[in-house]
């Protein structure tokens, strides 16, 4: 039986409004076509939205507001959130009844992880200016990055209901397939709880590797995919980075698993490959992945489920922005894609843990308490090993 798992959604809120684009008329009086830019988790490309929006300072404090919402842009343009935020905050003291200033505070938000705080800026802009339908998308990547996806469908299904034919519509729909999907593949388990063995179980069986195969034989293709062509843009460190991601994960079981590195690939239970192709990485439907772990496994009469082999596939640019992955990224993936690779058969709900089902920016390169808990959970009545063995 082959399974396939390692995917996660991506998602990107609408982008700011492009405040720098407006341009000042003589009357005072501001318009300008705003493009926001919409990459959804399930997009192959970003999609357009357009719309005019109108921003009109009438007195010296709305100016002043407005020269700090241009501010804030630049800052958030340049990956600075937590100094657009401060910025922004001001601004909207200052006029509260700007849309705009709400719409780009909540992306800040957004970007700064606070996602509640994000949530209630995007409500404020469309009471304030309904016409601002990005903010209902935004609100549902909101709650999609909390992981509370029963929410997030509510949301992007009130975006199609209004908008059932726009241009991001068909995306929104294979969204909202998936989260669906995933709301019912996945026991949706507390976020606080200190494991979510739960959620990657099978009413309360795991599924992990045989005691008799221990020490796993893992083989790292030094740069080349499944067919052993080398991978145009590898880079020798993502080596490095996919066997200290390994190395967390075994010190995390407290050397319950052990591995050892062979030259031989066919010897190998675990077989890691790479690509530069985001097309090799889809799956038939909508999900896109930034990488894959292909897990074969025996199911025993108890349900529980043995591990034979497993191939991991990472995709070592970005699916949207085709870009290199940065070292932190690669390590994030490699940490998710091996968390896959060990037995983790689900994703955690706490948008913290490397395991959690959506990539977002509150994940850290690094294991939570929690991933470390869980996979100890998974193996912890193997005897600990001697590091090494
Ligand atoms: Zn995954």
């Amino acid at each position: 039986m082959v399974q396939i798992v390692g995917e996660r959604f991506r998602h990107c809120p609408t982008a700011p409004h492009d405040i720098t684009k407006l341009a000042r008329k003589k009357n005072n009086r501001i318009s300008t076509l705003l493009k926001a830019m919409l990459t959804l988790a399930l997009l192959a490309a970003p999609a357009c939205a357009k719309r005019e929006v109108k921003l009109s300072p009438q007195t010296p404090t709305q100016e002043q507001a407005f020269e700090m919402l241009v501010r804030g842009t630049h800052l958030l343009r340049d990956k600075k959130p937590f100094q657009a935020k401060k910025t922004l905050i001001q601004a909207a003291q200052l006029w509260p009844q700007s849309a705009p200033i709400h719409y780009n505070l909540g992306f800040c938000f957004h970007e700064c992880g606070e996602y509640d705080s994000a949530i209630h800026e995007f409500q404020t802009a469309l009471q304030i200016d309904p016409r601002m339908s990005d903010c209902v998308i935004n609100i549902a990547n909101c709650y999609q990055m909390q992981g509370r996806a029963k929410e997030a469908v509510d949301w992007f299904e009130s975006y199609l209901k209004k908008h059932p034919r726009e241009t991001e519509s068909e995306e929104i729909r294979g969204m909202i397939r998936s989260l669906k999907q995933y709301e019912h593949d996945q026991v949706l388990s507390d976020p606080n709880t200190p494991d979510y063995y739960q959620s990657i179980t099978e009413s309360g069986k795991p599924k992990r590797w045989p005691l008799s195969r221990l020490p796993l034989k893992v083989f790292i293709s030094n740069g080349n995919d499944e067919h052993g062509q080398p991978v145009p843009g590898f880079r020798e460190e993502f080596n490095y980075l996919l066997l200290n991601s390994l190395d967390d994960w075994v010190k995390a079981s407290q050397n319950r698993l052990s591995y050892r590195v062979v030259t031989d690939a066919n010897q190998a239970d675990i077989w890691c490959t790479w690509t530069n192709d985001p097309a090799f990485l889809r799956e038939a439907g909508n999900k896109v992945e930034q990488g894959a772990a292909h897990v074969s496994s025996v199911t025993l009469p108890d349900g529980s489920r043995l591990i034979q082999n497993v191939h991991v596939v990472i995709l070592i640019i970005a699916r949207e922005s085709q870009k290199p992955l940065t070292s932190d990224e690669m390590r994030m993936t490699c940490l998710h894609e091996l968390g896959h690779a060990l037995g983790m058969a689900g994703h955690s709900t706490n948008n913290r843990d490397v395991m959690f089902f959506s990539e977002a920016p509150s994940v850290w390169p690094a294991l939570t308490k929690r991933d470390k808990a869980t996979l100890l959970h998974v193996y912890q009545d193997y005897p600990p090993r001697a590091p090494g063995l």
